[in-house]
């Protein structure tokens, strides 16, 4: 097949394109590095089924020939980085999903929305089911994502219910290793180049909030699944196995045990979930999913890749 990815210079764009690539399809990168990096995408130069496409899908896209899966995963995605890029973010998930809708349709490709847990917003239910509507702050501090990500669901539906588009949906839960942007703010990647450089663990509150942390391979081997089963609601993909922040610091530190950091204590930022976790029965019952690699493992994967690039930096 041949497979669109937005977002394909970001963290999980990039880890679904060796994924999908390793499964024997030709990929089409397309990114604006908003947020993304192109030493994401490095080791693919030359590979004879990638090639790459630097675009801003808040504008149409026009491409040649074939199109069989288009997945959308553009969209800054650390509370750091859409801050940063509010109305970006409002755009690649309203004007972005949109977009891309209609190439689907144009293409007859089979279109996936990678939205997000952020939907559930501060939940009050735990662990979260699909079901569940969501406690969403529509103004908040987090709104210029979680609200267009809800958005980008309505809009996938709409456009499946009238249009007879081909879609399907995912809401993913915090997912960690390889290529995450040092310096996006999020939870695991800041406490180990924290860790790495002998700097305070920042933790925020008194770390008692609480996430549920997925290993990026076994994320995209879900998110493959999904685009290739026929359930077309949404499906949660995460790591049911629920953490405090508290917690992920500790486990950092022990598996650096050279370093010299502390950890510190900050306030809480506005808006924060304070417990987050899924249920992922559905993607059981459906696909046969569940993550495979232990939170030990996976953090032990990524201070590895990292150990080297990060110290002294
Ligand atoms: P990331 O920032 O590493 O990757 C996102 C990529 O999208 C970047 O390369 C960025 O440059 C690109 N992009 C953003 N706006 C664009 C635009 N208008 N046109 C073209 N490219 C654009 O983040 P990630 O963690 O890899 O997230 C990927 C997707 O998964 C996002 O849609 C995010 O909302 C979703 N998600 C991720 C997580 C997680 O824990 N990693 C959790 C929930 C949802
Ligand atoms: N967090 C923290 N210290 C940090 C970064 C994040 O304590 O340096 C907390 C943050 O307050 C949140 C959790 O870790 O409760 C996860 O934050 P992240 O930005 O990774 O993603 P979120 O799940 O909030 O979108």
């Amino acid at each position: 097949m041949r497979v669109l990815i937005s977002g394909a210079g970001g963290f999980l764009g990039s880890h679904l394109t060796d994924l999908l690539l390793s499964h024997g399809h030709s990929v089409v990168g397309v990114d604006n590095f908003i947020t993304g990096k192109p030493q994401n995408i490095e080791h693919l130069k030359g590979h004879k089924n990638y090639s790459f496409i630097r675009h801003d899908v808040i504008e149409p896209l026009k491409i040649d020939g074939p199109v069989d899966r288009i997945y959308h995963m553009a969209s800054p995605a650390s509370p750091v980085g859409y801050v940063k890029h509010q109305v970006a973010t409002v755009k690649v998930n309203s004007q972005g999903t949109w977009n891309l809708l209609e190439l689907s349709l144009e293409k007859k490709a089979r279109f996936l929305m990678a939205s997000t847990s952020e939907a559930y917003g501060d939940p009050a239910i735990n662990p979260q089911r699909e079901d569940y509507w969501g406690n969403v702050n529509p103004i908040g501090l987090r709104s210029m994502y979680d609200e267009p990500k809800r958005f980008s669901e309505a809009c996938t539906m709409a456009y499946h219910r009238e249009r007879g588009a081909d879609t399907r949906i995912i809401r993913i839960f915090n997912t960690y290793g390889p290529r995450m942007d040092p310096y996006d703010g999020r939870v695991v990647i800041s406490f180990i180049r924290q860790a790495l450089n002998n700097e305070p663990l920042t933790v925020f509150g008194e770390g008692k909030q609480t996430r549920s942390l997925c290993y990026c391979t076994d994320l995209v081997r879900g998110i493959n699944l999904v685009m290739e089963g026929d359930f077309i609601e949404p499906i949660n993909l995460g790591n049911p196995e629920e953490v405090t922040i508290l917690q992920i610091a500790k486990d950092v530190l022990s598996l650096i045990p050279e370093s010299k950091s502390k950890i510190s204590f900050h306030p809480m930022p506005p808006d924060d979930p304070r417990v987050r976790c899924p249920d992922i029965s559905r993607a059981k019952q459906y696909l046969g999913w569940t993550p495979t690699i232990s939170r030990q493992e996976g953090l032990k994967k990524m201070i590895e890749f990292y150990r080297d690039q990060l110290v002294a930096k």
